[in-house]
């Protein structure tokens, strides 16, 4: 069985436990050791898949088609595994099941409660693939205190009774304020989050404080004293410029050797080996960051902005295509319910425009503008799924001039983009039914795509054959429209592998105009950028004239 390592959050919410943990996960992989990340989400939802993003963040989509919480994102790409649907729980996900079993007469005639029936199901998540790994890291999302997360901290309690100390680690993330008039950090939040932890049975092992300053000798003194940790084990989590430079500085404040000790896990040689290691790769990360030698200004023109969480991913993928080309990449975030003179304004200061994947017709004419106006003025341009849809469209309706649209903005006109009830997928038939509830009509996760030769995609990408995670509900309609799309000089340089679904389009009348039905900044990391990302940012610097 491996070690179990709980991180959890107090004081607020939003201090990056995600990032934390994903740290955390890339520390002990250095010292060799495998990882497992999991994480649970107290929410009542089955999935994030239905909420908004302006309020919980993206939606990431892993390979197996679940869509899940962002957070997993900083695990992929911190990390560089793959997660899969087993990895994530949430309060929806287990009544589900418990409800199941009791339908099924599994508890034999005994009333249903939280202790032992959701609790044990808890425990069950947790333990379940650890014996095949070293480490097991389960970040509980919420932060201590709420209703929804007691279920977790009792399920975490009794793990600690099971199995002991010796096996389990409890990580306690909070957020020392800074009290700028009197010049001091406050340490009285973490101690009342502490001590509701305590109240509860969990003793933390190490408290992780999040801060803009660093700690002093008596601040961790006095955490230590009030929050029963060993002094050595308060450790400051300082504010990052970017969450690259993370790994490293927690390496440096002594938090992977922290939990070595608590694990009795100390090893000189192999910590000097963990060390080299830790230096050596995200210290060139830290290079790149710190010594960029260009800086390109890119426009997304999106309906989230206002959140950024809401495109993180993307965000991501930006900055690993800026790491490529050892440029600092700005982002100019523009509201695609903006007016179209704002928007060009905007548009005429940048050098590449993304328009990411979206829902609803909210905005879309906005999008369809900057689109336009990217062709145009062959600005390099990169859509996502949505973003890909309304290309078609803006090439259809204005050079092919018919009245095109999607289905699912449910307008009248030529519904090039439409709903399709059935597809090939490799000797199967998928099938999907509009009827049916919301998170049961997409294609989403993994799906491979035939690149044609001599195309941009292929001198992007250098492969015949991808795959990308898909995460959407509408189709190019090929089968209606074919010659429309002829005639509006799209060339579709990606297909599924039996050709029925256009998956990448691309014009040739732009140096970088390219679009595909995926979502390609799931993939992307910091170690190996995602090629569309990298080129799109290449092509930048040569809209620049770099
Ligand atoms: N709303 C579009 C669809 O469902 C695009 C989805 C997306 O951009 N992820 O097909």
């Amino acid at each position: 069985m491996s070690f179990f390592v709980f991180v959890m959050g107090g004081v607020m919410s939003s201090l990056g436990k995600g990032i934390a943990s994903a740290s955390i996960g890339t520390l002990l992989q250095s010292r060799g050791f495998s990882i497992k990340m999991k994480k649970l989400d107290p929410y009542i939802n089955v999935d994030p898949g239905t909420m908004s993003p302006y309020k919980h963040g993206e939606v990431f989509v892993m390979e197996d088609g679940c869509e899940t919480d962002l957070d997993f994102g900083h695990y992929e790409r911190f990390i560089d595994i793959k997660c899969s649907a087993e990895d994530s729980l949430t309060t929806g996900k287990v009544y589900e099941k418990v409800l199941e079993k009791e339908r099924r007469g599994d508890y034999l005639g005994s009333d249903i409660q939280v202790i032992p029936h959701i609790t044990n199901e808890i425990k069950d998540f947790i333990i379940e693939g650890s014996s095949d790994v070293d480490f097991t890291i389960c970040e509980m999302g919420g932060t201590i205190g709420d209703i929804e997360g007691l279920p977790y901290i009792e399920a975490l309690r009794q793990l600690i009774v099971e199995f002991g100390k010796e096996k389990v680690i409890c990580i306690a993330l909070t957020y020392l304020p800074y009290i700028k008039v009197s010049e001091e950090l406050k340490t009285k939040p973490t101690q009342h989050s502490i001590k509701q932890l305590q109240s509860m049975g969990v003793q933390p092992d190490i408290i992780l404080c999040r801060s803009e300053k660093n700690l002093t000798e008596d601040i961790k003194a006095k955490l230590s004293m009030f929050c029963n940790v060993k002094k050595e084990n308060v450790i400051v989590a300082l504010d990052a410029n970017n969450i690259y430079l993370i790994p490293k500085m927690f390496h440096k404040n002594g938090l992977d050797r922290q939990i070595y000790s608590h694990f009795k896990l100390l090893g000189e040689s192999a910590e000097l080996k963990a060390t080299k290691d830790i230096e050596e790769k995200w210290g060139s990360i830290e290079n790149t960051i710190l010594n960029c030698t260009n800086t390109v200004r890119l426009s997304i023109v999106g309906k989230y902005i206002k959140l950024k969480d809401a495109y993180i991913s993307l965000s991501q993928a930006i900055m690993h295509g800026g790491f490529a080309n050892n440029t600092k990449v700005e982002v100019d975030w523009i509201d695609s319910e903006d007016n179209f003179t704002n928007i060009e304004n905007k548009l005429s200061q940048t050098s590449a425009l993304i328009v990411p994947g979206g829902f609803s017709s909210r905005g879309v004419e906005g999008k369809i503008f900057a689109i336009k106006y990217a062709r145009e003025n062959k600005l390099p341009f990169l859509g996502i799924c949505l973003g890909m849809q309304l290309a078609i469209i803006e090439s259809c309706r204005n050079i092919a001039k018919i009245n095109a649209t999607s289905g699912e903005f449910g307008e009248e006109g030529e519904f090039v983009i439409d709903f399709m009830d059935s597809w090939a997928c490799g000797d199967t038939t998928e099938k999907r039914n509009k009827a049916c509830n919301k998170g049961g009509t997409m294609r989403l996760g993994s799906y491979p795509c035939k690149i044609i030769p001599n195309s941009l995609a292929s001198k992007v990408y250098g492969q015949n054959v991808i795959t990308e995670r898909h995460r959407h509900r509408y189709e190019v309609n090929i089968k209606k429209y074919k010659h429309i799309f002829e005639k509006a000089g799209l060339i579709f340089s990606g297909t599924s592998l039996d050709g029925a679904l256009p998956e990448i389009v691309e014009r040739q009348d732009n140096p970088f105009f390219i679009a595909t039905q995926a979502h390609p900044e799931f993939k992307s990391r910091p170690f190996s950028p995602h090629p569309l990302f990298s080129h799109l940012i290449k092509a930048s610097l040569e809209f620049l004239g770099n």
